[in-house]
């Protein structure tokens, strides 16, 4: 049985007084871990406040993205040694908008999954289609693609604890989900290709999460699907009661 994670991306939103506001009202309020992974992914600028106020919670934080680098002339950047010694657990990468405005590649998010196993990160890997690409019928070449670029070199230990988002494109931050079958189709699709490269008892512990338009109003839906193990979610994570929501369904 897998367990279900939920995880909060703020994306760059929030001032430091709202961040501290939300984590006081969710931090005692979220199920207890056995139950549900719950997770917020922060601006970097908040991570270490909010790592130590929910220290003894069932509430973990994240942060949404970092360099493959451990030290070095990166200006900007942050490495995944920083963010270890701050006490983080958890990190997206190759998130879409990521991939997009700041031209990510396959070869470098592969190069963070790995630094992040390094030092202690669990690493929330994003694939996803665009529009254009579900419309040409590309959707399953493309993720299958991302997936096999994103775990390329990893230990069957560590392909068991990557966490995969499966987020289309086209249904981020556009009110537009996925329907939970179509979410679904793909995700059991993700899992089949680990199949293929790991077999079925390391791919069956991987937690594939659906992100997209995620709300406490179609939560359920997309949870009680086979290949769904939880979702990533943007605009409904930015409000503590939304997000409590949200990890109640992943109960
Ligand atoms: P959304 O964002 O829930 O606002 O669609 C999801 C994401 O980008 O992770």
């Amino acid at each position: 049985m897998r367990k279900q994670v939920i995880a909060g991306n703020w994306k760059m939103n929030k001032t430091h007084t709202e961040a501290e506001d939300f984590i006081q009202t969710a931090k005692n309020e979220v199920p207890s871990s056995d139950q549900v992974e719950s997770v917020v992914c922060a601006p970097f600028p908040f991570l270490q406040k909010l790592v130590e106020e929910t220290k003894g919670t069932s509430l973990e934080i994240g942060a949404q993205n970092m360099h493959f680098e451990e030290s070095g002339a990166f200006t900007g950047e942050v490495s995944p040694v920083m963010l270890n010694e701050l006490g983080v657990k958890y990190v997206v990468l190759g998130h879409s908008e990521r991939r997009e405005i700041f031209k990510e590649t396959d070869e470098e998010v592969n190069k963070k999954v790995h630094a992040a196993f390094k030092h202690d990160l669990t690493p929330i890997v994003c694939v996803g289609e665009s529009l254009a690409q579900r419309e040409a019928n590309q959707t399953m070449d493309h993720v299958e693609n991302q997936v096999k670029q994103a775990f390329e070199g990893l230990t069957d230990e560590q392909a068991s604890k990557v966490i995969v988002a499966y987020e289309p494109i086209w249904a981020i931050g556009t009110g537009r989900t996925a329907t939970s079958e179509q979410a679904n189709e793909v995700c059991t699709h993700i899992r089949r290709v680990l199949i293929d490269f790991y077999g079925s008892e390391v791919a069956d512990e991987v937690r594939i999460q659906y992100g997209g338009s995620v709300k406490p109003a179609n939560v359920d839906e997309l949870l009680s699907q086979s290949d769904i193990d939880g979702a990533l979610v943007g605009g409904a994570s930015l409000e503590a009661d939304s997000f409590l929501k949200l990890v109640e369904a992943g109960k």
